[in-house]
């Protein structure tokens, strides 16, 4: 929601200023981007809203980042559904892991079928069970998380999301996505 335009809109309202050249707009992000002390308020006017469906141990990583909103699927309210992540980059021991999780969710069904409120029944549960939640954000706070999310010190499960939510702000975004790639992705 907004995009660039709506950052140039956000800056040029201090300056009460107006493009003179074709790539004014791009020059004034990039300086805004690089700009130490940062003028970062301007970024906060575009705003994105995501669809996320990852596992348990993603999203409470995810959900660590304070300055956006979620709302998550709640196993208070549904009942779970019989999916959940398996690394594809492990062989030993794959089958007894599958096993396992098979096991969790037979288990969570009979405790569900005896009368145990849904609430309870979820505990048998692991952290890869799937979940899924909408996250509105803003530019600047969406940069911040990437930025820390696509750092090679990041899970990499929760980069491999970092690096697509990147691609989907560079086609959206992409003057001030190439500004922060070159400033600070690539620091
Ligand atoms: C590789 C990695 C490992 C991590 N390991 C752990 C871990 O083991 N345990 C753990 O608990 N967390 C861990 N975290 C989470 C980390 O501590 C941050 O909570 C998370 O990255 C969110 O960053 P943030 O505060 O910048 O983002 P946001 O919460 O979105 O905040 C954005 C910015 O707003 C400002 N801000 C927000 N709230 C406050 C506040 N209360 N006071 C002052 N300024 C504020 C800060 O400038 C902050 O950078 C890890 C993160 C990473 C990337």
């Amino acid at each position: 929601m907004g995009g660039d335009a709506a950052v140039v809109r956000g800056a040029r309202i201090c300056y009460q200023s107006t493009a003179r050249t074709a790539n004014a707009d791009e020059k004034l992000i990039r300086r805004l981007i690089s700009a130490t002390p940062k003028h970062n308020t301007v970024f906060e006017h575009a705003v994105f809203r995501f669809g996320v469906k990852c596992p348990l141990f993603v999203a409470r990583q995810w959900m660590r980042h304070r300055i956006c909103t979620f709302n998550e699927k709640s196993l208070r309210y549904c009942i779970a559904d019989r999916e959940y992540y398996v690394p594809a980059d492990r062989d030993a021991g794959r089958e007894t892991y599958v096993a396992h999780m098979e096991a969790s969710f037979d288990l969570y069904e009979e405790l569900l079928s005896q009368g145990w409120p849904k609430e309870q029944a979820r505990s048998v549960l692991g952290l890869g069970v799937y979940t899924e939640f909408i996250w509105t954000v803003n530019a600047w706070s969406l940069m911040n998380w990437i930025e820390k999310r696509v750092d090679r010190h990041a899970q990499a499960e929760h980069r491999a999301y970092a690096k697509v939510i990147l691609d989907i702000y560079t086609n959206v975004m992409p003057i001030t996505a190439r500004a922060f790639r070159e400033v600070i992705v690539a620091r």
